[in-house]
């Protein structure tokens, strides 16, 4: 790595406090964060940010940094290690754990967070090492479903469609409230247009009246889990009164017929009772859809982590396709991918499914709801061994209490973070990684079309010593697993030549050891890697990236402005994204390409998946899901002005909301004896959390909701451990998850709520 001068110039990276990683500049001083500013270059933000970047000082730096590998005593205390120490007792110890109990015996957790993606192939380099394909990962708790839907429909679970919310004369907001969790492209801006415009409307569909529900023109305001009702009630008036697009669906779709006569049947009126809307209000929604010009629709965690989540998916897509909102501006839309995000699963015979639950992988992943499952079991195959990559699931998936008892029970688990997280204080083995500012970043949610952009970022700091980034542990972990043995001395020097002479001798030297071609991201790092400015050698598979994207896509590449072709095309947009940094237009498509995404042999989208209809016509307006003795439903995880992921922990980067209220509806809060700064005990069947009350009509009744984020230890300033704000997967059980995806119900959770006094606090 290079030496960084410390400096006050303004510098651009990105934000990585949510999945849309805005474009910012920052100004820095010695190690520190000192300002933010949005970063006008950068081709998708434009300059747009909003209030949580500013506090990105407090992830940069913090009293829980990891400086040193870290190895558990027998007492449970940590001992420092060196590097080497480190690297060569966990590859001895994979190593022994996949040959004595094979690949299975172990898994893989995490990756990435919400920026952190440049070493997802070196991490996929080392569970091809592990022998293991059992992967975990936080889009196995939220998008499945959806995947899985797209699998069915479209032909692949990575043909992910994208949502043009900008041009879209009618947006439906489905569980989400982009006013805080973003998730568009500059969302207060793009909502403020909306919003203000005359001939667009916003329709939102939440049981929490949101910053996004209060600037919609038409609200449905429904009872928590009941989104599988209301969806269906929509699509049964469109086809009822005839709405549907007729003519895209005969040339673009199949399988309608037998869709037409799942939603004929279905009954409006009840399920607009279930749901607790007006009827008129089903209508509405129904007509402004389907008499839209262009109506695209946007669904997140609302209707992804509640009940009924992958028919939520499938009804959700029902929605823009019957209506023939799908491969238009405005609308939905496939998008690029240079880095795929996710990949597919085959449904066939020989579908992968887990050892212990037999859980079937979706888009290669595993929902983290199974993993204490696949642990604390007697079965010969559980999962003895664990690697968990940036992520923290101890405190951020469901369950705590399963994992804590399953982790314990782990015969290796080794964490790789900045910080000491509460997975790691489990850990056996704690690799402290460098800041996603003190390395070469990325992220891979480059979801925009038709103008996609990829934004590779430089690092702004030298690593925090004692710490390394995480291509180079793995590297070192798989070279350590006496897997890699190749002499690439004559590759090294073919790099110094010219990028044409190295891409020959690559190539040659996969064929001649084919068993490379697994480790190939290690390889050009340890190769084309040297020759890179900047200690940018870990970014080096990009270009063999980038060369497969300008292979497969020239056209879009040439639109987005770069020159040449062939090996040319490849090495001008490599160049580009390597020296711009803030970020480069790597694809420009035309609405029509769309269609080309599709996977089916008959290029049509296949809308009859006979389990979702039969999930459909399972529903049941009668049905009461609450439990008698708990009479609230939690929705737990809402987005707020100042909670973002678990990668902030020092509380006092909140500017307000310390304690993670729980929010109540009046009438309820009346109920029960309760007012603002009231404290409660939030009681599930499985745990319970204390919150201190904020009394808000914006609730249903019925309905109260706790934040995400919270629940995380740090150190006090008297040097013992504290923790702030409710855990909330103290309440939340493995149990309780889509029988398809494995999602779980983070936003369905029964409660009650018991009043507490100051003396029991
Ligand atoms: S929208 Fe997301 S990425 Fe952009 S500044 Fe806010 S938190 Fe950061």
């Amino acid at each position: 790595m290079n030496q960084i001068e410390s400096n006050k110039q303004w510098q651009p990276t990105a934000c990585i406090l949510c999945s849309r990683n805005c474009g910012i500049e920052v100004e820095t001083n010695k190690q520190e964060i000192v300002k933010v500013r949005g970063d006008k270059a950068h081709p998708i933000s434009t300059g747009y940010l909003c209030q949580k970047a500013q506090r990105l000082n407090f992830y940069q730096n913090h009293n829980d940094r990891l400086n040193s590998p870290l190895r558990r005593c027998s007492d449970g205390t940590f001992e420092k290690i060196s590097w080497d120490t480190a690297i060569t007792e966990i590859a001895a110890k994979l190593v022994n754990l996949r040959d004595t109990y094979g690949g299975h015996s172990l898994a893989y957790y995490g990756g990435g967070g919400q920026g952190n993606h440049l070493a997802g192939p070196y991490a996929k380099a080392l569970r091809l090492a592990m022998n293991t394909s059992n992967y975990y990962n936080s889009l196995a708790q939220e998008k499945t479903g959806g995947f899985w839907v797209d699998g069915r429909l479209y032909g692949r679970q990575n043909c992910h469609p994208t949502e043009d919310v900008e041009h879209a004369e009618v947006v439906v907001f489905i569980g989400t409230n982009p006013w805080q969790s973003h998730g568009i492209r500059n969302a207060r801006q793009i909502l403020q247009e909306i919003h203000k415009d005359p001939n667009r409307k916003m329709i939102v569909i939440d049981p929490r009246r949101t910053e996004t529900a209060a600037m919609a023109d038409l609200h449905l305001q429904l009872r928590p889990g009941t989104d599988a009702f209301l969806m269906a009630a929509i699509l049964a008036v469109i086809v009822q009164e005839n709405r549907h697009n007729q003519g895209f669906l005969e040339k673009y779709t199949t399988g309608f017929n037998v869709v037409y006569n799942s939603l004929i049947s279905v009954p409006i009126k009840d399920f607009a009772i279930k749901a607790g809307i007006e009827l008129k209000d089903v209508y509405e929604a129904a007509h402004l859809i389907s008499e839209a010009k262009s109506c695209s629709v946007r669904t997140d965690l609302g209707i992804e982590q509640t009940l009924n989540s992958t028919l939520n998916a499938y009804l959700r897509s029902l929605l823009f396709l019957i209506t023939g909102n799908f491969g238009k501006k405005g609308a939905n839309n496939f998008h690029t991918a240079l880095v795929p995000m996710i990949g597919h699963s085959d449904e066939g015979k020989k579908q992968m499914r887990s050892k212990v639950t037999e859980f079937p992988f979706i888009a290669n992943l595993l929902p983290p709801n199974i993993l204490p499952l696949e642990i604390d079991t007697d079965h010969p195959d559980r999962t003895r061994g664990l690697v968990v990559d940036s992520s923290n699931p101890i405190v951020s998936a469901a369950d705590t209490q399963a994992y804590r008892k399953a982790f314990a029970k782990l015969d290796l688990l080794v964490v790789i973070d900045v910080a000491m997280t509460e997975t790691a204080a489990m850990a056996h083995y704690i690799l402290p990684a460098s800041s996603q500012y003190e390395k070469w970043e990325t992220t891979f949610f480059n979801m925009e079309f038709p103008k996609n952009a990829f934004h590779l970022r430089k690092p702004l700091f030298n690593p925090l010593s004692g710490t390394l980034a995480e291509p180079e542990i793995y590297t070192r972990l798989i070279k350590a697993m006496g897997v890699f043995e190749a002499d690439l001395s004559e590759l090294r020097e073919v790099a110094h030549q010219d990028r044409f002479s190295y891409a020959v001798a690559f190539q040659q030297t996969l064929a001649k050891y084919p068993k490379l071609f697994d480790y190939a991201p290690i390889v050009l790092y340890q190769t084309l890697g040297d020759t890179l400015p900047e200690g940018a050698a870990a970014t080096a598979y990009l270009w063999a990236t980038c060369h497969q994207f300008a292979g497969k896509d020239p056209d879009s590449v040439h639109r987005a402005g770069h020159q040449g072709e062939g090996f040319e095309l490849g090495e001008a947009l490599f160049n580009a994204i390597l020296s711009s940094h803030s970020g480069v237009v790597f694809s420009i498509n035309e609405y029509e390409d769309t269609w080309k995404f599709i996977k089916h042999r008959d290029g049509l989208i296949h809308l009859e998946i006979p389990e979702m209809l039969k999930a459909l016509s399972l529903l049941d307006p009668t049905e009461t899901n609450l439990m008698q003795d708990y009479p609230f439903v939690l929705s737990a995880g809402e987005r707020r002005s100042y909670n973002a992921n678990t990668i902030f922990r020092d509380p006092a980067w909140r500017r307000s909301d310390f304690d993670g209220v729980l929010r109540i509806n009046p009438v309820d809060a009346t109920g029960l004896g309760l007012s603002n700064n009231s404290w409660v005990k939030c009681q599930s069947k499985r745990g319970s959390v204390l919150a201190r009350v904020e009394v808000s009509d914006t609730n249903r009744q019925g309905v109260v909701t706790l934040p995400h984020g919270y629940g995380l230890e740090h150190p006090a300033s008297d040097g013992k451990r504290s923790q702030t704000g409710p855990h909330i997967n103290e309440l939340t059980t493995s149990n309780d998850m889509d029988p398809i995806a494995g999602t779980p119900y983070h936003k369905y959770i029964p409660v009650r709520l018991i009043k507490i006094h100051g003396e029991e606090l």
